[in-house]
């Protein structure tokens, strides 16, 4: 017997409708590419979200059409987000911290139709778009008088002079929940990026489990700043939660710094912050320089990578702000566990309590979780066994995009790559990387790509990347090398030999010249070891 319910699809055109009826005066703030500060609402933003699936029909785009963005966290990306996929097109967020070459490659791969971006990127589109081979459209998110008469760019016209004569009015299309609403690409440890595909139904239950009192606990009385970038991962999906709780979004545009940050928080009254541990500490050292502090800021949630124990002293003791730790990836949509405490917790002496708060966290409903040894038999939630971290449930990737790299699924867990014990409470400690990607101001370097290009050189024999502890970055690369014989190459030849080849911040700090590198029974590389014989070492100017 079925249950006698309505049924209706989960889709993201419910999210701005539900907004805009229900909290259509809530507030979304951006500080923006021009450098003011911009003001709408939740009404407004539905409304220009309606124009912009208006101006995609013009365009005559299919359903599941890829609509590519370069652009920071403003209201402006928001609008796409809901116009894009709610008329029934894939939102494909590019990270422009990317080289220009792996922006091309995943434009590609991804067969973009239309790219809008923000005119910091400008630079970047000019130099890459003749070689995006699909994209037909480009888009700049500016007024019209903001345009350069001269771009080069085939076609280009301004967002908004481009989506003025829409209607305002429009009729989401319904269809199946299970269809694409959004992709983003992961960098990959070996091999090109591949993407993660959400789902219209994954992005819904993923921004409602985030939004409970347990995991993000976001509601319509909360100021919500997402520095996390909208380019990442949806920006964790604070967006989708935002206008699911009708909370008021505060964006900051390109400003990332401390001091902008800070002034956000207080001009805006921001009550709940996200970001990677880079932001903050950035943030932390502004404010105690200027011996400031917060009038309205009451939890913030760190990810991305681990949260140092001084962040969240600082946040918890200093600035009375409740720290959230949370763990997730892209794979993921990325939320899997958050370090919210449970009763037992509250009673515990400060020390023990701080142990339970560097933890990654326990479970979000909707992830279950398991650690497994080499055999991948299963170990207990003890908190001291450790093994490979495996996921699954609705919001986790059952493949990539276009099937790269095979089933990445083990009896229907996907391996995340993690190391990991779990407690008897369900709380998940990352122990460490069984990847060794090097993770920089929150996001990836692949240590393959960089030894591939050291490799590159003529001296070169052999080049192994390792991350070093970085007080301000997380990590930072450097690479040890072994000369080939008789051949000269100095550290500085070698760093300027990454010059073009690759983004300015995925350079390697150092080059550390080494007799040999450690290899394994089958000729890999062993980087533990070679961590070993390198732990004395200091990165320059640290
Ligand atoms: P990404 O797909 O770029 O978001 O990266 C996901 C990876 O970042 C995870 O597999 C972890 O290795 C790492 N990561 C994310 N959050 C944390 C955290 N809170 N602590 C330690 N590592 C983390």
């Amino acid at each position: 017997m079925l249950g006698l319910m309505q049924s209706q699809q989960l889709l993201i055109s419910t999210l701005i409708d539900f907004a805009e009826r229900h909290h259509g005066e809530g507030e979304v703030v951006s500080r923006r590419v021009e450098g003011d500060i911009h003001r709408t609402n939740y009404r407004e933003v539905a409304a220009r979200s309606r124009k912009v699936a208006n101006a995609l029909d013009g365009l005559n785009l299919a359903f599941s059409d890829r609509v590519a963005t370069l652009a920071w966290n403003g209201y402006r990306h928001l609008e796409l987000y809901f116009g894009v996929s709610g008329s029934g097109r894939v939102l494909h967020t590019l990270n422009p911290r990317l080289h220009p070459d792996q922006i091309v490659w995943i434009a590609n791969h991804a067969e973009d139709q239309v790219l809008c971006f923000d005119m910091s990127f400008l630079p970047i589109v000019q130099a890459v778009h003749s070689r995006c081979t699909t994209i037909k459209h480009f888009i700049a998110l500016c007024d019209a008088d903001k345009l350069p008469a001269d771009t080069g760019i085939p076609g280009l016209q301004s967002y908004e002079a481009w989506i003025a004569p829409q209607p305002a009015t429009y009729t989401w299309p319904e269809f199946d929940e299970n269809s694409a609403s959004s992709m983003c690409y992961t960098s990959g440890t070996t091999g090109n990026p591949k993407a993660a595909l959400y789902s219209h139904r994954s992005t819904l239950l993923h921004a409602m489990s985030g939004a409970l009192p347990d995991a993000l606990n976001m509601s319509a009385r909360d100021a919500v700043l997402p520095v996390v970038p909208m380019f990442h991962v949806n920006a964790w999906g604070l967006p989708y939660s935002a206008a699911m709780t009708g909370a008021k979004l505060v964006f900051p545009g390109p400003a990332m710094d401390g001091k902008s940050i800070f002034e956000l928080i207080e001009s805006e009254k921001v009550s709940f912050a996200a970001g990677v541990p880079t932001v903050w500490q950035m943030m932390l050292g502004h404010m105690q320089a200027c011996n400031l502090r917060f009038s309205t800021l009451k939890r913030t949630v760190i990810g991305g990578s681990a949260c140092p124990p001084a962040m969240i002293t600082a946040f918890n003791d200093v600035y009375g702000v409740e720290v959230l730790h949370a763990w997730g990836m892209t794979e993921m949509s990325p939320l899997g566990t958050v370090c919210t405490l449970k009763n037992k917790h509250l009673s515990m002496e400060p020390g023990d309590k701080m142990k339970v708060r560097l933890k990654q966290g326990r479970g979000i409903y909707g992830v279950d979780m398991k650690i497994v040894d080499g055999e991948g038999a299963e170990l207990p939630w003890d908190g001291k066994a450790y093994g490979d971290l495996l996921v699954k449930g609705p919001w986790v990737i059952s493949e990539y995009f276009k099937g790269e790299g095979g089933s990445p699924l083990v009896d229907g867990w996907f391996p995340t790559g993690d190391v990991a014990t779990i407690d008897a409470d369900g709380f998940m400690q990352i122990t460490d990387r069984s990847k060794d990607v090097i993770k920089s101001g929150g996001e990836w370097i692949s240590s393959i790509d960089v030894e591939n290009i050291a490799m590159a050189h003529p001296s070169v024999a052999m080049a192994a990347c390792i991350g070093m502890k970085h007080p301000k970055w997380d990590e930072r690369p450097v690479i040890a090398v072994v000369k080939k014989p008789g051949c000269e190459v100095t550290r500085d030849e070698l760093i300027h030999f990454y010059e073009g080849k690759t983004a300015k911040w995925q350079v390697p700090d150092d080059v550390i010249f080494v007799e040999s590198i450690p290899l394994g029974g089958t000729g890999k590389m062993q980087k533990t070891k070679l961590r070993d014989l390198l732990k004395d070492y200091k990165l320059p100017n640290t």
